[in-house]
């Protein structure tokens, strides 16, 4: 039998990147899985379908932003009602806003800290009973190693990533004695999307610092996911694993 059948996955912002790829790599190693994003409709509906249709788990589509507390408990709501819970519960919704901190305005720290920080006490919140009750749980969080060296132009970035690292030590403590394993996993320079987007030079200069040379896949990440969400990583909680060619060793 697969490691994971039996098992729901909760994975935010799993439309697509580095999300879509630890869905996918769950549900082949046999869990049913939900994506929340705020993409288009039609494009999460597709990226549900997708992995149903390669690996035969139940896969489903919610629009939802995981910064919205109230929008995501009645989500996580509905999971449960319709699933029967959630076993792991992936925060991998992220967005970048980079400027210098003195050219940072306001809004563009607040959106970056409640994507990519709030978000997790929002998701965390809204499945705490469901975990504490099944005596049983692996939360995920993606955090970044801007978060553990940070970076310049990434001041609201990095303070939402190292928040995560705490943040995951500290529901880790919490909720150790209960069966409840909480980790993170600190990506480097990731083939995705959100990387795409950088001007080659930025992106040149970023390749410059990975020992490895070169940038790591989404699936490289979702390798890393795949084995804290299974019986193998029982004994690990609060742990930050990073998966980043060496930046920040
Ligand atoms: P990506 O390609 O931009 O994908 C992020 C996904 O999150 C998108 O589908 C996006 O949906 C969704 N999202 C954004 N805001 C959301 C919200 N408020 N609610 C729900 N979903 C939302 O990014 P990625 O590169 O895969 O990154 C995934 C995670 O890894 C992030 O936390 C990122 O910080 C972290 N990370 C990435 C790298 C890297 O090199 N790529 C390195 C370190 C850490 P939309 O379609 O609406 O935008």
């Amino acid at each position: 039998m697969a490691e994971l059948s039996g098992k729901v996955a909760l994975v935010t912002g799993a439309a697509r990147g580095i999300g879509y790829a630890i869905a996918d790599t769950l549900a082949r190693d046999g869990a049913d899985v939900v994506i929340f994003d705020l993409c288009a409709e039609e494009d999460g509906a597709a990226a549900a379908r997708q992995i149903t249709q390669t690996h035969g788990v139940r896969a489903s589509f919610k629009r939802c932003d995981v910064s919205d507390f109230a929008g995501v408990d009645a989500a996580v709501k509905e999971v449960i009602k319709e699933m029967g819970g959630v076993d792991i519960l992936v925060n991998n919704a992220g967005i970048t806003r980079d400027k210098v901190l003195l050219a940072m305005s306001e809004k563009d720290w607040d959106m970056v800290l409640n994507i990519n920080l709030k978000s997790m006490f929002n998701t965390i919140h809204a499945c705490y009973r469901n975990f504490m009750k099944k005596k049983a749980g692996k939360i995920i969080n993606i955090s970044s190693v801007s978060g553990l060296m940070g970076n310049a132009a990434q001041a609201n970035y990095t303070a939402a990533k190292g928040g995560v690292i705490a943040l995951t030590k500290t529901v880790a403590r919490e909720l150790a004695t209960r069966g409840i394993n909480c980790n993170a996993i600190a990506p480097g320079a990731i083939e995705t999307p959100m990387t795409a987007n950088m001007d080659q030079k930025a992106l040149d200069a970023l390749i410059a610092t990975v020992p490895m040379g070169h940038m790591g896949k989404a699936e490289d990440i979702a390798e890393c996911a795949a084995f804290l969400a299974s019986d193998k990583a029982k004994y690990i909680t609060g742990e930050v694993i990073r998966v980043d060619g060496g930046i920040a060793m």
